[in-house]
């Protein structure tokens, strides 16, 4: 498991950039920056944090999925809002060189953003939003469903955060999933018949 460990030098006493360390624990981890010559202060889990809302570039074959196959007018119109004002109000944790552009409606610039947010527990891209409130795709119940438990509002003290500890396989399965499902729906009207 990933630790932050904070600490001073035994020799100079000065604080020295935080250790991000491996370890199976807390205690661990700790052990491991006294043994390095280290004055340990606080020690805190680092979260993995699952990467989600990252669409296809056109590489082939493609890694992620494309947004427009996963639009869905009906899925959940009543939290839309609720869902858009979450995303936009991230805590930003990585920026990139450049804007993102819309897969779908080719947009570029400011509101597709060049951010990556997170909440703690997912981290996903600053112009998410805009594919839920411009083109009603939707997004993964668990994602949701987390935002609910947190009373839709993004915490205000998240601890620290490594955007480099990613998992992707959340929403590599999901969007798979999804579409797999989506092409055996429209697939299904022209299967033979016995
Ligand atoms: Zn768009």
């Amino acid at each position: 498991m990933p630790f932050c460990v904070t600490c001073r030098d035994e020799n100079t006493g000065q604080e020295v950039e935080p250790l991000m360390v491996e370890a199976a624990s807390e205690v661990a981890a700790r052990s491991y920056a006294e043994a390095r010559g280290m004055i340990v202060g606080e020690v805190v889990f680092l979260p993995i944090l699952k990467r989600i809302g990252y669409w296809t570039a056109g590489e082939q074959p493609p890694v992620y999925p494309h947004p427009g196959r996963l639009v869905d007018p009906l899925w959940r119109c009543a939290d839309r809002a609720r869902i858009v004002a979450y995303l936009q109000s991230g805590l930003c944790i990585a920026s990139a060189l450049g804007h993102s552009w819309c897969r779908v409606c080719r947009m570029r610039g400011k509101e597709m953003g060049s951010g990556e947010f997170s909440d703690g527990e997912w981290l996903w891209p600053e112009g998410l939003a805009h594919y839920i409130e411009a083109h009603q795709v939707r997004l993964p119940e668990p994602v949701v469903e987390s935002m609910e438990r947190r009373g839709w509002r993004v915490p205000a003290d998240l601890g620290p955060l490594d955007g480099n500890l990613v998992d992707e396989s959340f929403w590599l399965t999901w969007a798979s999933q999804v579409q797999q499902q989506g092409a055996e729906a429209s697939a299904a009207p022209d299967l033979p018949r016995d």
